[in-house]
């Protein structure tokens, strides 16, 4: 058999079917997969001036013996083994923890080399590695691999070298000329070299640059050609609205819009116009004001003769909307009609029928919307609110409801543009990123847990200017069941506290719907003055009088989400405050704290965010739909991200890309994704 690199790891000497099996856990099953096996740091063998190193940091020293090695037991099989060494002008102390066997190699006045952690305090190494003699480490930097089983990491190493030198030569260049050199990037060959074995730390660096591009290319190719090609194959509706009466139905609003919605407005109405479908991502910060986008919208679907639909994720937000909407667009003589799974009985019925006559304009409602028995007459235009909060199988359904509706998916988490740029890449994305005008900043103060006391009494304060309160009781999803029990506590000592100067409400994801709605009509009536929630609250509630928010174990919470409980407030006139109860533990928890008391602004939160927390948890793990980079790091590597997404964008449009031969191998990593097949990523 000819070689080849789709053959299996067998092929390496000394990989025997046993390890084979190992490494096929690992995903490792050719040459090839085990060359793409990438190392995940390195050992830094240089030998070191101790001047230069810090405290902790761990290095490799070369000296020698200055005394007798002295050898102590403790414990059962425990040892310690302790040797003064001369390092250059420096007299240092070096110990090895259960390594006894040590104490008759090392002889008074002998060179060796000991590579261990560094305490500065105390002059001393805790070394997990010693050489007699001067370092003869083939090359300062040796690659650390994940292991498994009876892989060893000198076995990886060899593994991989063998495999190095054996197939190397058959390694294929998959990026064209023009991008290596255009971006000095190492040849594939050079560059899997480089992060193999590497010499010097230079050779890491352009070995990962290098890859860091060729993986974000790959990626947005992928999102490029899907973008592209859902654009050509389903091709939209056009929605021709007559824009004289959209100017008078905006004059109707009681406010002027910001600059920032009649940009998104236009945007997203010149794909509307357009023959491709609409495919467009709507940000904006809680209380931006995308419900008058999301209306503006509608009504320009709706007066070219097509239905509009809104999709949230929860009862309360749908009839909040289908209340605002309906204020908004029933003067125009537009019908708007809420359906959730509350709506029963002939009422339901009713409004079925309606809707498949096409009597309703605009369809509001929960999940509802997505069950069979709604059919509507025209779907022209779909819009999904907190996104993210869908499956994607969920917003295909609605998708489906008419034939190629243009969609509109709005979120209030700000996520982060390198975030955005990949998880979104094949959607364009408009930003609202500027508030209405008079918009009072919440002030936001981080309280330890044992000032409560002080905490209530600025609440009371609060409360005796005639405004209401939100306190807030973390929901974790290990445990529901605790966490309501927490917010019943807090329900009952706040019950307590206030007395009967006011009333404290109770809401959580226990209750029925019919009992929630209960508590939220009530807070909204002011007839609660504090309301004790867990998160269930936190999206879309809408009460201008609430001007006051206390969060309990703010610590347990991502920034973000401490940013959209926060939006509760702040949404009247009067000045609003939030406080965080926690004690955070950690110094990373106590800068996220601190940066909650300093910004009000989502996206620099939800940078952030992603920092101090990494993109996996970003939007919490069950459907993150985040991509994986073997080498890359969306959030370090942003730069490189933008630029593979400017180069792929260019090339999907460009012939050069479907045709010239220097591209046929990127050609064929996207035909192997089946995306040119029409097939869906997601
Ligand atoms: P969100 O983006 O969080 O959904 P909303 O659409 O609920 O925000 O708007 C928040 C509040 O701001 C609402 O009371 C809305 O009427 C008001 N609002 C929206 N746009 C403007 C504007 N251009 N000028 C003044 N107030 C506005
Ligand atoms: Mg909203």
């Amino acid at each position: 058999m000819n070689p080849n690199l789709n053959q299996s790891v067998t092929a390496i000497k000394g990989i025997g079917e046993e390890t084979a099996v190992t490494l096929a856990e690992m995903n490792i099953h050719s040459i090839h997969d085990l060359l793409e096996n990438f190392p995940y740091r390195y050992e830094d063998y240089r030998l070191r001036d101790l001047a230069d190193v810090k405290h902790e940091e761990k290095i490799t020293v070369e000296g020698k013996v200055h005394s007798e090695p002295s050898l102590v037991y403790y414990g059962r099989k425990k040892s310690r083994l302790t040797v003064r060494m001369l390092v250059d002008r420096y007299l240092i102390q070096v110990t090895f923890f259960n390594q006894p066997y040590l104490k008759n190699k090392i002889a008074v006045n002998e060179t060796i080399t000991v590579t261990g952690k560094w305490d500065q305090h105390r002059q001393l190494i805790t070394a997990n590695e010693m050489q007699i003699g001067s370092s003869m480490k083939a090359s300062n930097f040796e690659p650390v691999y994940t292991l498994r089983g009876n892989v060893t990491m000198k076995g990886m190493r060899k593994f991989i070298k063998l495999a190095f030198h054996q197939y190397g030569s058959l390694i294929e260049e998959n990026l064209p000329d023009a991008l290596l050199m255009k971006y000095k990037l190492l040849g594939r060959h050079d560059a899997l070299r480089a992060l193999h074995f590497p010499e010097n730390e230079d050779d890491v660096k352009q070995a990962r640059r290098r890859f860091v591009y060729e993986e974000f290319l790959s990626f947005q190719l992928k999102m490029q050609a899907l973008r592209k090609f859902e654009r050509e194959q389903s091709p939209g509706i056009k929605i021709n609205y007559d824009l004289s009466r959209l100017k008078d139905f905006i004059d109707s609003l009681p406010f002027p819009l910001t600059n920032a919605q009649k940009r998104v407005v236009n945007e997203i109405l010149s794909d509307m116009k357009s023959s491709y479908r609409m495919n467009r991502l709507l940000q904006g910060d809680v209380g931006s004001g995308k419900t008058v986008v999301a209306a503006v919208c509608l009504f320009a679907a709706v007066t070219s003769g097509y239905q509009g639909a809104l999709m949230v994720p929860t009862e309360i937000l749908a009839e909040q909307h289908a209340e605002s909407l309906k204020g908004l667009l029933e003067p125009f003589s537009i019908q708007v009609e809420l359906l959730t799974s509350s709506v029963k009985g002939k009422l339901r019925k009713e409004i079925l029928r309606k809707l498949s006559e096409g009597e309703i304009d605009i369809l509001i409602g929960t999940h509802a919307l997505i069950q069979d028995e709604v059919s509507f007459k025209k779907l022209g235009f779909v819009i999904t609110d907190e996104q993210h909060r869908f499956g994607v199988e969920q917003r295909r359904v609605l998708r489906e409801k008419g034939e190629n509706p243009d969609v509109l998916f709005m979120t209030a988490t700000p996520i982060p543009r390198t975030l955005a740029i990949t998880v979104f890449g094949e959607m364009d994305v408009s930003i609202i990123d500027e508030m209405p005008a008079g918009r009072k900043a919440i002030e936001t103060y981080w309280a330890k847990q044992e000032m409560l006391e002080r905490v209530l009494a600025f609440v009371e304060k609060e409360l005796r200017k005639g405004h209401q309160a939100y306190v807030i009781c973390p929901l974790i999803e290990e445990s529901e069941k605790l966490d309501v029990q927490n917010a019943i506590e807090v329900h009952s000592m706040l019950s307590f506290h206030f007395q009967n100067r006011y009333k404290v409400g109770l809401m959580h994801g226990r209750l029925n719907s019919d009992e929630k709605d209960a508590v939220m009509k009530a807070f909204s009536a002011n007839d609660v003055q504090v309301l004790v929630s867990t998160t269930v609250v936190e999206v879309g509630v809408n009460v201008p009088n609430a001007t006051m928010m206390v969060i309990y174990d703010a610590e347990r919470f991502g920034l973000s989400q401490l940013h959209q409980l926060r939006g509760r407030v702040g949404r009247g006139s009067d000045q609003s405050f939030c406080i965080l109860l926690a004690d955070p533990k950690t110094e990373v928890g106590k800068e996220r704290m601190k940066i909650m008391t300093e910004t009000n602004d989502g996206f620099v939160l939800s940078e952030k965010d992603l920092e101090l927390r990494g993109p996996g948890d970003f939007f919490g793990k069950k459907q993150s739909g985040i991509p994986e980079f073997k080498v890359a790091d969306m959030v370090h590597d942003y730069r490189a991200l933008e630029t593979a997404r400017n180069d792929a964008a260019m090339l999907i449009a460009s012939s050069t890309f479907w045709e010239s031969p220097e591209y046929e191998a990127l050609r064929r990593e996207l035909e192997s994704t089946g995306v040119l097949d029409g097939e869906k990523l997601d």
